[in-house]
């Protein structure tokens, strides 16, 4: 079994807003797509025309229609019903039994950022790991006979050949909606650490024990009665303050 090392000061991790996640999926298919040819590649399909296709995918978003019945910490008020998409990739634990019931040392936990990654040369395919993580995270490739799962895109993140804006996850660059968010959550003062206070950011399953890395931002209260159907507010523009090209665009416009 493999031992982990001791919690490090750095987690890396992502922040995923369901409040504004429209299951696109632009994040899953960026994320197959460039690990398809990175550091975990290739990520296997099988039969992807067929009948029953299948495949290795990192992140994969589900939709759920919910009707809350009662109304909870982030919305005291019963809500009405929606649907939820919740994106779902590994958590990098803090403790996770995915790497302490490996019994070849290929799943580790890194010791300077806390990213949980798995060495192909030395799996030998025996999925304990996938038994183990409860958040179906790990994802095993029939074709090459080991286990893969997101790498929190490792060879993005540190990677000096790319512009520093690009050096993030392919899924959280390809949101549309910005509902992904990366960073240091080991740092209180970090922009994800603050948007997780703010926001009342949350565990997935915490009672398990495995203190996940990644946090969930619950959907904001939606409005209801009088507040939803009431008309929107005029918004006044103070053209005086605009650069003049837009201050000449609004004239052009305002005709
Ligand atoms: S989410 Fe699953 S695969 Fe990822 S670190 Fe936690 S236990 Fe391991
Ligand atoms: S499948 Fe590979 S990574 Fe998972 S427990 Fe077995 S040897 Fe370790
Ligand atoms: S961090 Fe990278 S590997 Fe992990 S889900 Fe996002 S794109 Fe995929």
């Amino acid at each position: 079994m493999t031992d982990l090392p001791p919690p490090s000061k750095k987690k890396l991790g992502l922040v995923i807003d369901l409040d504004t996640c429209v299951g696109c999926h632009a994040c899953a298919v960026s994320c197959k797509e460039w690990n398809a040819g990175g550091f975990a590649a290739p990520l296997t399909d099988e039969q992807p025309y067929g009948k029953d296709p299948a495949g290795v995918w990192f992140n994969r978003v589900h939709s759920y229609e919910v009707a809350p019945t009662q109304g909870c910490a982030s919305s005291p008020t019963p809500q009405p019903a929606m649907t939820l998409h919740f994106p779902r990739s590994c958590l990098h634990c803090e403790t996770p039994a995915c790497v302490t019931v490996c019994p070849t040392g290929a799943s580790y936990k890194r010791a300077e950022d806390g990213i949980v990654l798995v060495d192909e040369d030395k799996c030998i395919g025996c999925k304990l790991c996938s038994w183990a993580c409860p958040y179906g995270a790990r994802e095993y490739s029939e074709v090459e006979g080991v286990m893969k799962k997101c790498t929190l895109c490792i060879d993005r993140i540190y990677n000096e050949n790319l512009a520093e804006a690009e050096r993030q996850p392919a899924c959280v660059q390809a949101c549309p909606t910005r509902a992904r968010h990366f960073g240091d959550l080991g740092d209180p003062e970090s922009k994800v650490s603050r948007l997780v206070a703010e926001r009342g950011g949350v565990d997935l399953l915490p009672q398990l024990g495995y203190q996940p890395v990644n946090k969930y931002l619950p959907p904001r209260p939606r409005r209801t009665g009088e507040a939803a159907t009431a008309a929107p507010q005029d918004e006044t523009l103070d053209t005086a303050a605009l650069p003049p090209m837009l201050r000449w665009l609004d004239r052009v416009l305002s005709r």
